[in-house]
């Protein structure tokens, strides 16, 4: 996951507009957009405007979660992007790459390299944009990359040049037009990019949560002395009327809570701003993992500027790894959380959903 200020927003949405028809003059951190009325009437703004990254008078703010990128990132659901572009990096060195393979551990079995040479790759990377809203509103961007065949992800320096690459700030990038191969791909990030915001989901529910729980015993305590006071009059009170101010008490505390429930509850939103297929020169490693009496090979992707190789696909869930499981049967590749024993029998869906398959 990456910081939102690695990304840019004011960018997105001037290049945004800009394909909309929009003459944009571009300043540092601001700049001046004249739209067509159509487009101006459609997300509801004038349409001549002064836009800056953060909201500042005379400017309409672009940074995240302001009103503008909302609905920008809400007209551009229906029709992500795919982007097609070639990645002119140089390609690791051999010897390079031959000596980040060999770090691959599997937990349970052996794995040696059998061979590497320079090859082409396509990785598809996604922008997300993510809300979480509850009482409070807390949004991002994310960044998420799987290799367009295995779905093997990138590591830290390679997103990072992914990013920069993205940004429009990386000269050895040529424009294509199509991006074939990338639709799978496209789901898997998807799957990804919701595990990437889980973290940040995490917090944000503890913080909501917090909040519910201080407001709930505000609330039942204030109900509390209410009741308290009903039932116990300082002047003389029929028994039924105190019976009904205490059931009229009790119906609006129940009512304040289901209030309460809703606003606290948090609602999340995971939406792709950009999708881009990006090509480029890797260097290919041959690998041969054995466990037991079985092996199989695989190939282990090393992208220019890369510091390890590309962690596997896990079969069990949308995450990767550095330090894989093999089943036994397959070897298929599992991840230290969907196989945190090593020493154990893994189960494996994979061999399990091929086994119903065949029904024998
Ligand atoms: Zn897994
Ligand atoms: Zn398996």
């Amino acid at each position: 996951m990456i910081d939102a200020g690695e990304l840019d927003p004011l960018g997105f949405v001037t290049d945004d507009l800009a394909a909309r028809g929009a003459l944009v003059e571009t300043g540092e951190g601001h700049a001046l957009v004249v739209l067509p009325a159509a487009v101006a009437a459609e997300l509801g703004i004038p349409e001549a405007i002064a836009l800056a990254t953060d909201a500042r008078e005379g400017y309409i703010g672009c940074g995240l979660g302001a009103p503008l990128l909302d609905g920008l990132i809400a007209s551009v659901r229906a029709t992500v992007p795919v982007a097609s572009v070639t990645w002119q990096a140089e390609p690791p060195k051999l010897a390079v790459a031959e000596r980040l393979a060999e770090r691959v551990v599997v937990r349970n079995g052996v794995a040696d390299v059998l061979g590497i040479a320079h090859g082409s790759a396509t990785y598809v990377a996604g922008v997300f944009a993510w809300a979480a809203e509850a009482d409070d509103r807390y949004e991002g961007l994310t960044l998420v990359a799987a290799h367009a065949g295995t779905t093997s992800e990138p590591d830290g320096e390679v997103m990072a040049a992914i990013t920069r690459l993205i940004a429009g700030h990386d000269p050895r990038v040529i424009d294509e037009r199509e991006a074939r191969g990338a639709t799978g791909a496209a789901t898997v990030i998807a799957r990804r990019a919701g595990e990437a915001i889980g973290p940040r989901l995490d917090e944000v529910g503890v913080a909501v949560a917090r909040r519910r729980d201080r407001e709930r015993d505000r609330i039942d305590e204030y109900f509390r002395s209410l009741v308290g006071e009903a039932q116990r009059p300082r002047r003389q009170v029929a028994r039924e009327a105190i019976e009904a101010r205490v059931a009229a008490l009790r119906a609006e505390h129940a009512s304040k809570l289901r209030d309460l429930a809703s606003r606290y509850t948090l609602r999340v939103r995971l939406e792709p701003v950009a999708l881009v297929a990006i090509a480029m020169r890797v260097a290919e490693v041959r690998l041969r993992l054995r466990r037991r009496k079985g092996e199989r090979e695989l190939a282990l992707h090393v992208p220019p500027g890369a510091r390890s190789p590309d962690a596997l696909a896990c079969v069990a869930c949308a995450s990767t790894t550095r330090a894989p499981l093999l089943c036994d049967d397959a070897l298929h590749v599992l991840c230290e959380s969907c196989a945190p024993d090593p020493n154990g029998r893994p189960r494996c869906p994979a061999c399990r959903s091929s086994k119903g398959a065949r029904s024998s």
